[in-house]
């Protein structure tokens, strides 16, 4: 006993400091990705060219844009281009509340606004979400997974992953919403009691991912539960759990602008 007693204390405090701190990213995260279109040779593409999931949406000096809802932050168009008129940056700020907003161009970040006042008061200081993974590859479900972990601990802000959806708030998509979902999805939903949020997590969810365009694995959850408009659209391949906290938080009107320790140095 007093062993394990010891042990626990060598461990001290794992949990990270974020938002209020550093929020520990790893050495190999992309976040943001910055753009210069003004760097942008005349006719090049080849950022377009090597995308795998067709996210670069335009390139040039008035038109480089990506859309961070398809991409799966490979970082192929930022080795591609001569001009490093694309550079992943730190900034783990990625959420965003309407699909639109999630095209990267040239301009200042936006951030993702916060719920109207009657919906923050009634999930801003408890929020409970059931999962689905509507055909996901484990990568997002196991990033949620670590979100509840110590060292992120969801559970600080009161927003936990429950069972059921009759006890939940809303419900956490992962996957590209395949045929073989659909129905149980809708169903899910159904049984969620209103008012409730729909968060899309993942490229995958949000715009069908390296899947996209195929008539069995699906497009995302836009439009997959009978028009039912998403709430959250959090992006990465998978997200990390800190980007996921943060999008909460922006949507629950728990966090609003800042720049915290952890983007310090990114340009
Ligand atoms: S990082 Fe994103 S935009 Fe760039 S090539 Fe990969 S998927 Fe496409």
């Amino acid at each position: 006993m007093i062993g394990i007693l010891r042990a626990r204390l060598r461990l001290g405090h794992q949990t990270i400091a974020f938002p209020g701190g550093a929020a520990r990213l790893p050495a190999r995260f992309r976040g943001r990705p910055a753009l210069a279109p003004d760097r942008c040779a005349a006719g090049c593409a080849a950022c377009a060219d090597v995308c795998p999931t067709g996210a670069v949406l335009g390139t040039g000096a008035g038109g480089l844009a990506i859309d961070a809802g398809a991409c799966v932050f490979c970082g192929r168009c930022q080795e591609a281009c001569p001009a490093r008129a694309i550079v992943f940056t730190r900034d783990h700020r990625l959420a965003m509340r309407a699909r639109e907003e999630l095209v990267v161009r040239g301009d200042a970040p936006t951030l993702a606004r916060a719920l109207d006042g009657r919906m923050r008061r009634l999930f801003g200081r408890s929020l409970k979400l059931r999962q689905v993974s509507a055909g996901g590859c484990g990568g997002c479900e196991a990033e949620l997974n670590a979100a509840g972990n110590v060292q992120f601990d969801l559970g600080r802000f009161g927003i936990q992953f429950v069972a059921s959806p009759r006890h939940a708030d809303g419900l956490v998509v992962t996957g590209p919403v395949g045929a073989n979902m659909r129905d149980a999805l809708r169903r899910t939903w159904e049984a969620t009691p209103a008012p409730r949020l729909l968060v899309a997590v993942g490229a995958c969810a949000i715009s069908g991912g390296v899947f996209a365009g195929s008539p069995v694995c699906g497009d995302g959850l836009d439009g997959a539960i009978d028009g039912v408009p998403v709430d959250l659209y959090v992006p990465g391949c998978p997200p990390h759990p800190v980007t996921l906290i943060d999008g909460l938080l922006r949507l629950l009107g728990r966090l609003e602008g800042d720049r915290p320790e952890s983007l310090a140095g990114a340009p």
